[in-house]
């Protein structure tokens, strides 16, 4: 089998070890060799970019848009072939593989916009004679760690902005899912950019992605993951007087009041919850339902899983595709034992279920009955697993909703004017959603939470420019 290699000062390098990219869906399926990297090979990467940092800094932003669009024109031509390569590494199902190599090309070409876009301002100042400019510069080299549950999209909407600012990039993406990345390493290797601007280094967090936090030719990182790691992560860049930004968890909260459309309030709450298996950072875990409507809704929700058809990633009747790995599949049903230990009754779901190919096959988990002070409500799952919590009224739902530690997407059905506004005004999340799952948002717009959600600028559209930029204020007397 080729081993795909690590991209470093534009050399295509073997690495000290090998990573098994396994198929979720059918364990005996062997998707390739990577390479793995370890700290001294992410050390030259470093350095690759930090030498060709103050040359890309000054690039036109006409060269710079060009190359972004490049890429972009060529993931949406292979859309099918990436998405299924995605799904067959990651495991939700290949319209959802697809239309996710679709959003990491439309990124590009947005900020191939953006790239052009940047401007300043020109202020006069408070003395005499004197003129101020207000510029954004490039920060220079930015390490870029990001996870498995969204192999190209989240890579894409870091990448594309270091490169459109001027920064140049040690990418390092997650040891479970490194196909998708390689193959977008692969499009950029060869859209024009000079040496060392960009850089793929696979490999263990602990190695290469602790080397991009330890170094001090890395000015920023972009981290999407785990709390415990963000955690980490953020303590180091702290201390080392690094600019960080990090996405983490959530406990996504859907309220559905007795004023709800039932139909679009049972497929919001299943979509949220348990489409791309629920391994969305986005996804709606707490399902917050006002007593009126509440036994309805259960109804209805567990008629609908009873149908999902859980199967393998690129089967086109699939609706449901496996569990990631076998670490995630046994965490997924530790919750879903904890749960029931909590005295919270299991609806629906939460087994192991056989299927053609050996895979991690589970079916969606639904508990009812559920308090807000359960683990099972306090703690992200990132799985196929949702929970009821019953609310007296609008009043007790919104507390119950934003009682959490996190705080990235909300939601509410409704079809009431009043509730709808009065929640988008007190949920407590970085991103609120009426009658829409609080999963699936657009690309142009910012993305990002807060508590314990996320940690520093917001992603994606035109704010991410305050992360990939550093503010000069520059004064002239003339
Ligand atoms: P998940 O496995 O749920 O995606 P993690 O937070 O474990 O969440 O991983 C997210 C990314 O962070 C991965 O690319 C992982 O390799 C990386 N990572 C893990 N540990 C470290 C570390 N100590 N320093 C830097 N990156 C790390």
């Amino acid at each position: 089998m080729e081993l795909m290699r690590n991209f470093i000062g534009n050399e295509w390098t073997e690495g000290s070890s090998r990573i098994r990219n396994i198929n979720p869906s059918d364990t005996n399926d062997v998707i390739g060799l990577y390479a793995s990297a370890d700290a001294a090979a992410t050390n030259t990467a470093i350095e690759a970019a930090a030498a060709a940092s103050f040359s890309w800094s000054r690039s036109t932003p006409e060269v710079r848009s060009d190359i972004l669009d490049k890429i972009g024109t060529e993931i949406l031509a292979r859309r099918e072939e990436l998405g299924t390569l995605l799904s067959r590494e990651e495991g939700k199902i290949l319209s959802e593989g697809i239309g996710e190599v679709v959003r990491a090309g439309r990124v590009f070409k947005f900020f191939a916009g953006e790239a052009v876009r940047l401007n300043g301002e020109r202020v006069r100042s408070v003395r005499p004679g004197v003129d101020i400019d207000v510029v954004r510069e490039p920060e220079g080299v930015i390490g870029l760690i990001t996870p498995w549950n969204f192999p190209i999209a989240i890579p894409a909407w870091k990448i594309a902005p270091a490169l459109a600012y001027g920064n140049c990039v040690v990418f390092k993406p997650a040891e479970m899912v490194p196909g998708s990345a390689w193959a977008l390493s692969e499009i950029i290797s060869r859209s024009g950019l000079p040496d060392g601007v960009f850089n793929l280094v696979m490999g263990p967090g602990s190695k290469v992605g602790q080397a991009l936090v330890d170094h001090p030719k890395v000015r920023a990182i972009s981290f999407t993951g785990s709390v415990p790691t963000g955690s980490r992560i953020g303590l180091a860049c702290f201390q080392s007087g690094k600019k960080v930004q990090m996405e983490m968890g959530g406990k996504n909260p859907l309220v559905v009041l007795n004023d709800a459309d039932l139909d679009l309030a049972i497929n919001t709450a299943v979509n949220g919850a348990f489409f791309s298996t629920g391994q969305r950072c986005t996804a709606s875990s707490r399902l917050i339902v006002e007593d009126g409507i509440h036994d309805r809704f259960v109804e209805g929700v567990v008629a609908k899983l009873s149908k999902l058809r859980v199967g393998h990633a690129l089967d086109k009747a699939s609706e449901i595709g496996p569990v990631v790995s076998e670490s995630q599949f046994e965490q997924d049903l530790d919750y879903v034992r904890l749960g029931k230990e909590e005295g919270a009754r299991l609806a629906f779901g939460g087994e192991r279920l056989n299927r053609e190919h050996p895979g991690y096959y589970m079916s969606p988990a639904l508990f009812v009955e559920t308090s807000n002070d359960m683990r099972i409500n306090r703690e992200e799952i990132f799985g196929p697993v949702a929970t009821v919590i019953r609310a007296r009224n609008y009043d007790d739902a919104l507390e119950i909703a934003n009682d959490t530690q996190f705080g990235l997407s909300s939601g509410i059905c409704t079809t009431s004017l009043k509730y709808a506004e009065d929640f988008k005004h007190k949920s407590a999340a970085g991103m609120v959603m009426v009658n829409l799952p609080t999963a699936g948002v657009d690309y142009h717009v910012p993305f990002g939470g807060r508590k314990g959600s996320s940690y520093g600028p917001r992603e994606q559209g035109a704010y991410a420019r305050e992360f990939y930029t550093s503010v000069k204020t520059a004064y002239t007397l003339a």
